[in-house]
């Protein structure tokens, strides 16, 4: 028998004119490209995005087509996440730091038909033209008065939305619409496009204020240092607005000095972003010797944080919120928001909760399976490639029948590339991605487990560990480290220091001293990079 209820579209721009009704007085401030502070409300914000959503017809754009940025975090940004998908146009958010190469790629594989840039960004965008499609029309990211002289032919935002009606009347779309595209990194091969749909965008933004609810007190003002550019910034454009609160949007400041005055300027309650950027602004903290004022919450993910990261937050009083996902799952798969029995316990043992990547979000389902693609227990011990699905996790890669064909099972789970355990009480602890794994005689050894105790030594601010090859072991693990000042324990010092957690044999072979590490686009470490550097390397 079948119910008797309503059946309306989940549609993203619905999540707008929702929070210009409900949240009238929340909206979004940016430190923008043209150095100013901007500020304006989610009725605003309505407005404007309707205005670009006639232009955007203006210039063209129908259904399906993809229109692509190349920006910071702002409030134009924003807007083209919901005109863009509103008109039942798909936004493309590319990642400015990748490679010029991949950038030609990912422009041409997707088909753009209009690229949106922030003025930065206006330079590489010029020294790529002649690869790009011949009739994509650039738009830059600002008013008149702030247009960049240019050899190339563009546009201007501010001119294009101007005297436009600022109401649209939406189209009632099929839920699963195209909405969002965005290419993984490609640690390996060429990157791979996610395609979202309103369907999962909006049930992963329910998700998100669900489960980061305490990260999103209404009226809040909340900090994505995670790029729009990446994974839409796990859900936050569409969790904010839902919530109520305020999106304080960085623009290009994202060093430790920029975030901590941004957010003591605008009283930032809860800040998202990787280890990496949480490690310039600890050091800020540590520098000023206090918090920025009113920052309480803190939301790791995209890599794991290390154990020292999660305890230096957690003593300053600030409340750390591990999450675990991917670009393939929109991204969140599961959060370590923790329960008040255990946020109770002393600081010790409450980080123990905390390390894990956390429990599975409502609405993915994840399994653990062995090489042979059988089950493993969830009993903390045994671990196996994670394989996930649900309704906000891809069922195939954009146009690349051969990529989807490998990344999901005769099931229709999804291969996450990742080794892991799960525990009878739900936390799933990432052992490493499989390719990271260090294979030692045999054995696999952690590179995360490695770093996280390598970590713990006050003398170490960042460090990887990789498997370097070796003639008798297959690979051996060596420790690429950054001072955190002028001490350089030696590499005895650093297996006394690491002793408890490891066999012998388990332990770095040498520790190798270095300025800073090398970063992926999305701020990782890169250990493709590092592996690639020590590919001649010899044993001591
Ligand atoms: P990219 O490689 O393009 O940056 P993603 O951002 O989608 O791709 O990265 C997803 C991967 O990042 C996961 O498969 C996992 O290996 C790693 N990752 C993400 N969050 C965490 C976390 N909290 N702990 C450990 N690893 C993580």
């Amino acid at each position: 028998m079948q119910g008797l209820m309503m059946n309306r579209p989940l549609s993203i721009i619905d999540i707008l004119t929702y929070a210009a009704e409900a949240h009238a007085d929340a909206g979004i401030v940016s430190a923008r490209t043209e150095g100013d502070i901007h500020r304006q409300s989610y009725v605003e914000t309505l407005a404007r995005v309707g205005q670009l959503a006639h232009a955007l017809r203006a210039l063209g754009i129908g259904e399906g087509d993809r229109v692509a940025t190349l920006a910071w975090n702002g409030y134009r940004h924003f807007e083209l996440y919901y005109a863009v998908s509103g008109i039942g146009a798909v936004c493309h958010t590319i990642n400015p730091r990748l490679s010029a190469e991949q950038m030609i790629y990912i422009v041409n594989h997707a088909e753009d038909r209009v690229i949106f840039v922030d003025t930065t960004f206006v330079p590489i965008l010029a020294g790529l033209r002649d690869h790009l499609p011949p009739d994509l029309r650039i738009v830059v990211m600002t008013d008149h008065d702030h247009m960049p002289d240019t050899p190339i032919e563009v546009l201007c935002y501010e001119g294009l939305i101007d005297g436009q009606p600022d109401t649209y009347d939406w189209p009632e779309l099929d839920e699963d619409t195209a909405a969002g595209l965005c290419y993984s990194s490609g640690t390996t091969g060429n990157p791979k496009g996610a395609l979202y749909t309103h369907r999962s965008t909006v049930l992963h933004g329910l998700t998100v204020s669900l489960v980061m609810g305490p990260a999103l007190p209404q009226g809040t003002n909340v900090l994505p240092v995670v790029p729009l550019f990446h994974v839409n910034a796990w859900g936050l454009p569409y969790a904010g607005p839902m919530m109520g609160v305020n999106l304080v949007m960085p623009g290009p400041g994202l060093d430790g000095p920029s975030l901590f005055k941004l957010m003591e300027s605008e009283g930032v309650y809860s800040a998202w972003g990787v280890p990496t950027v949480w490690m310039g602004l600890l050091a800020e903290i540590r520098a000023q010797g206090r918090l920025p004022e009113g920052f309480g919450d803190v939301v790791i993910g995209g890599s794991a944080p290390p154990r020292a990261m999660i305890e230096a937050f957690e003593k300053l009083g600030v409340k750390v919120n591990h999450a675990w996902g991917m670009t393939e799952m929109s991204p969140i798969g599961t959060h370590g928001i923790i329960p008040p029995k255990i946020r109770d316990l002393p600081l010790e043992k409450r980080v123990d909760y905390q390390v894990p990547q956390g429990r599975r979000v409502f609405g993915v389902e994840m399994k653990i399976v062995d090489e042979a693609g059988h089950r493993l227990p969830h009993d903390g011990k045994a671990a196996g490639e994670l394989f996930v699905r649900g309704n906000s996790v891809i069922c195939g890669y954009y146009n690349n029948p051969e990529a989807s064909a490998a990344a999901i099972d005769a099931d229709g789970w999804f291969g996450t590339g990742d080794v892991a355990s799960i525990d009878p009480a739900g936390y799933l602890t990432i052992q490493d991605r499989a390719k990271d794994l260090i294979k030692s005689g045999g054995e696999w050894i952690s590179s995360i487990d490695l770093e996280n105790a390598a970590m713990s030594h006050p003398a170490i601010a960042n460090c990887a560990a990789i498997g370097v090859a070796h003639p008798k072991w297959d690979e051996r693990p060596v420790l690429i480290a950054v001072a955190a000042g002028e001490e350089r324990p030696t590499l005895d010092e650093m297996h006394a220091h690491m002793a408890a957690h490891f066999a012998k044999w388990q332990l770095p072979d040498d520790l190798i001293w270095v300025e800073a590490l090398p970063l992926t686009a999305t701020g990782k470490v890169s250990k493709m990079t590092l592996r690639h550097d020590l590919a001649d390397y010899t044993h001591p």
